[in-house]
C-alpha cells in the first residue's frame, strides 16, 4: 500500500464505468473508470457533471474491482479517467488493488496534482496527460490561476519517469494531448506550444479537436465550427510531422 494514501479504495467516488472501451487507451481494450471531481473549469469540458468534487459516486469500487477480476483475461487494462482522477487520494489504493489483480493500469490526467501523480507513476503502464496550452496561457482554458504551473510540473515528472523506465521490462508509455478550440488558441500559439513540448522531450503528441457535444450552453462556437478546428489541428500536425516521434489528430 502506498504510504501517501489517506483514504481507502472503498472511498473512491466513481461517476461511471465503461466496461469495454477501445477509445481510452491507444491500441488497448480497456475498462474506463470515471472519477468524480476536478479543480478546474475548462471552457470546452465535455464532462461538466464530473467537476463537482462533492458529488457522491454512482458505482462502488468493489463492484468495479469484481468486474475487473471477472474480465481480466478479456481486458488489456483499466484506465482511471475523470474529472481529474488524481484529485482523490483513494485513487492510490485503488490502483494498487487493480495491479494486484495483474491488470495493466492507465491514467487520464490534466496534471493538476503533480505530487499525487508522482506517487502513482511507478504503478502505471500508460498515461494520457493533457497539456492544454503554454503555461502562461493556461488560465484561458481552465479558468484557474496557476493551473499551468501544476500541469507543466506533471509533464516533467511524467517524462522523467518514462525516460527512467525506457528499455525496461515495464516501460511507462504516454501520450501528451492538447485539445484545440479556435476561440482559445491560434496557429502561432499552437506552434509555440509544440516547440515547448519538443524542448521538454515529448515524443508523442495528440492534437484533439474540441467538440461541442456534452459541453455546457456557454461553450463558444467558433465561426466555421468544427470544420475550422479540424483545419487548424491538421495544419499544425502537418507542420510538426517528423519532429515528434508521433503526432496524431483526432
Ligand atoms: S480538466 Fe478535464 S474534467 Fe476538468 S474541467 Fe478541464 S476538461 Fe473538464
Amino acid at each position: 500500500m502506498n504510504a501517501l494514501a489517506s483514504e481507502t479504495a472503498d472511498e473512491l467516488r466513481i461517476a461511471g464505468l465503461t466496461r469495454f472501451s477501445g477509445a481510452d487507451w491507444p491500441d488497448h481494450l480497456a475498462a474506463t473508470v470515471f472519477l468524480q471531481g476536478c479543480p478546474w473549469d475548462c471552457v470546452y469540458c465535455h464532462n461538466p457533471d464530473l467537476i463537482d468534487p462533492h458529488s457522491t459516486g454512482t458505482i462502488a469500487w468493489r463492484e468495479v474491482l469484481a468486474f475487473l477480476d471477472e474480465r481480466r483475461t478479456q481486458l488489456d487494462g483499466v484506465v482511471f479517467s475523470g474529472g481529474e482522477p488524481t484529485m482523490q487520494t483513494a485513487l492510490v489504493p485503488a490502483i494498487d488493488e487493480a495491479r494486484r489483480l495483474g491488470i495493466r493500469v492507465g491514467l487520464h490526467t490534466g496534471g493538476a496534482f503533480p505530487s499525487r501523480l508522482d506517487s502513482v507513476l511507478p504503478q502505471l503502464d500508460w498515461v494520457g496527460l493533457d497539456i492544454k496550452a503554454s503555461a502562461a496561457d493556461y488560465a484561458t482554458v481552465t479558468q484557474r490561476r496557476c493551473s499551468g504551473i501544476h500541469a507543466w510540473r506533471s509533464l516533467r515528472l511524467l517524462l522523467d519517469a518514462a525516460r527512467a523506465r525506457a528499455g525496461s521490462e515495464r516501460p511507462l508509455e504516454y501520450e501528451v494531448r492538447t485539445t484545440v478550440h479556435p476561440t482559445l488558441t491560434d496557429a502561432s500559439r499552437l506552434r509555440l506550444l509544440g516547440e515547448q513540448l519538443l524542448a521538454e522531450g515529448v515524443q508523442w503528441w495528440a492534437l484533439q479537436c474540441a467538440r461541442a457535444i456534452g459541453t455546457r450552453p456557454e461553450f463558444p462556437h467558433a465561426s466555421g465550427g468544427e470544420a475550422a478546428t479540424t483545419k487548424l489541428v491538421e495544419m499544425i500536425a502537418a507542420e510538426f510531422d517528423g519532429a515528434f516521434a508521433n503526432v496524431v489528430t483526432r
